[in-house]
């Protein structure tokens, strides 16, 4: 008989929530990590001796704020700011606008560049806050299961009545949010604004980690669903919640393993779960199995081909996640500002064409020289992450592509992190003679050290068509063809980011199939 009810494939943020929901029900739960360090994408290291990163990523903003609740993480050390945080966009001629929790407050800002931008930001904001509670109804619930080859009564009515969420809204919002839906942000963000830097500066989240430009049809929807589901921001960054989640974590005795990567799937011959297989041959056996590493990499690279049906092998093949984020971690020698500012928080883009011109190569396999940046200086608000009176600068690179026609390679790598400070140059004077160590990381890297498939920042690109069946319709209710496998990761509902929701809402469908 197996140790454990379930193991979990992964101890990033989500595999982690799985986990714990799991372990507090008195399961036996096992969590196996490839790494030495907990958290996924999440988890903070030292790029440099001395400096220290909070993570891969930046925005925390997307953390809900029930599960931290329901988790009790602020009692085990998570600290939370019910705010988001403050991000500036920095324009190349000098010019900055920092966006704020408090919305008079940015429209008073916004006012010092154009007045007419400050009413259509209040504006904006007021259709923001008039869409979110069913935007979020839609995303924090638990998908409707329209597996095509499964189709109930039941599951249309849950379909109908989903659909009917929208008639919430009123008939004048539900016609903007349908009339705005499928535009590409571009047009969206032009109808409403005239600042060039400011709309590309707002624009910008509908296009991290997308395929798209910001003339991409549908990339309105990302923008919508960001700025949704936007309501706190962590304190300590991401590394602060993988903290609170493994104190608790421990707390639920969830038994976890490092440096313990998967590299087999086991079925028994009935084509049910058996257990796991390490690298190095260990065997580890238990009826159930969580996945929450890429859904590319549970059924394409740890299962034997033949162990899977053809369409659900074939369906899997064709979930769309091509990388097109690089990451540059910077170790600066003074404290360092942004357009004659210290910022926490900041953008670049400047224009829809610039971001644009910048999307072109992508489609050709080709990198741009002038990438549009997401920074983030994580001393502002942690100074101990680097020596007294030094910074760290973390650098998303947007626009930059897996699949790169001439490799990645050391050479290449280096003329994209010139050109990352050639651009950071624009808007820090002198910025080059004060670094004094530089990691480059591309979509590559990312893929090799996290078995990121792909690169791609959120286990899959979030599209229309990926988002609510996530990531195909006979896997989106977190259970899968393959009787007890689960999957728990951003490749599922309600998608990629730092939120803790996939891992909760999956945990919930596991106890539910019990
Ligand atoms: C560069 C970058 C920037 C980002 N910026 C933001 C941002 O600003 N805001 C935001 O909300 N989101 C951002 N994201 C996305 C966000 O980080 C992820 O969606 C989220 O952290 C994923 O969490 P997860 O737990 O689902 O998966 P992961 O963090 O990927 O965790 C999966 C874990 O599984 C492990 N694993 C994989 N395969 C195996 C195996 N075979 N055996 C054992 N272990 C395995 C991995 O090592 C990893 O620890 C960014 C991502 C990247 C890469």
């Amino acid at each position: 008989m197996s140790k454990y009810d379930i193991i979990v494939i992964g101890g990033g943020h989500n595999g982690l929530t799985t986990a714990t929901i799991l372990g507090k029900t008195g399961m036996n739960v096992l969590v196996v990590e490839k790494r030495t360090l907990l958290g996924g994408m999440a988890a903070g290291e030292e790029f440099h001796p001395g400096y220290f990163t909070t993570g891969l990523l930046h925005d925390t903003s997307g953390v809900r704020l029930d599960i931290i609740k329901e988790l009790e993480l602020e009692k085990h050390g998570l600290k939370v700011d019910k705010n988001r945080a403050n991000v500036t966009i920095l324009c190349n001629d000098g010019k900055s606008v920092t966006i704020q929790p408090d919305v008079n407050a940015t429209a008073t800002a916004i006012a010092n560049i154009s007045k007419n931008d400050s009413v259509a930001y209040r504006a904006y904001h007021e259709f923001l806050n008039k869409i979110s509670k069913v935007i979020n109804n839609l995303m924090d619930n638990p998908p409707p299961n329209i597996n095509v080859d499964n189709l109930t009564m039941a599951s249309l009515v849950v379909l109908i009545k989903k659909g009917l969420i929208l008639k919430g809204l009123g008939n004048k919002t539900m016609m903007e949010l349908l009339k705005v839906a499928p535009m590409c942000v571009a047009d969206f963000l032009n109808e409403k604004f005239e600042t060039d830097f400011i709309k590309a500066g707002l624009a910008a989240p509908a296009l991290y980690g997308s395929y798209a430009g910001p003339w991409s049809a549908y990339s309105t929807i990302n923008l919508l669903l960001w700025e949704c589901a936007s309501r706190c921001h962590i304190k300590r960054g991401p590394q602060g919640l993988i903290d609170a989640l493994q104190k608790v974590a421990q707390q639920a005795n969830v038994e976890i393993r490092t440096e313990a990567e998967v590299e087999k799937i086991l079925l028994n011959p009935e084509g049910a779960i058996r257990g796991v297989q390490l690298k190095g041959g260990e065997e580890i056996l238990a009826a159930k199995v969580a996945a929450s590493c890429t859904p590319k990499e549970t059924f394409l690279n740890l299962f034997d081909p033949f162990d899977l049906e053809y369409e659900l092998d074939y369906w899997i093949d064709k979930v769309r996640g091509r990388g097109t984020t690089a990451k540059v971690n910077l170790a600066i020698n003074k404290i360092i500002e942004f357009n004659g500012q210290l910022v926490e928080f900041a953008r670049t883009g400047n224009s829809f064409d610039e971001m644009e011109k910048a999307f072109d190569p992508v489609k050709y396999m080709e990198v741009t020289d002038s990438p549009f940046l997401d920074i983030h200086v994580p001393t502002r608000s942690n100074p101990d992450l680097a020596p007294d009176g030094h910074s760290v600068v973390s650098v998303l690179v947007h626009q930059i592509p897996y699949e790169f026609k001439a490799g990645w390679s050391v050479d290449t790598k280096k003329k994209l992190g010139k050109d990352v400070l050639k651009t950071l140059e624009i808007y820090s004077p002198g910025l080059n003679e004060t670094v004094v160590g530089m990691e480059v990381l591309s979509p590559a890297d990312l893929e090799n050290r996290y078995n990121l498939t792909q690169g791609h920042i959120y286990h899959g690109e979030h599209f229309v068509d990926q988002l609510i069946t996530r990531p195909i319709p006979a896997c989106s209710s977190y259970a899968t063809p393959i009787n007890g496998l689960f999957l728990c990761g951003s490749g599922s509902h309600p998608g990629g980011g730092i939120t803790c929701a996939p891992g909760s809402m999956a945990a919930k469908a596991i106890l539910k199939s019990k």
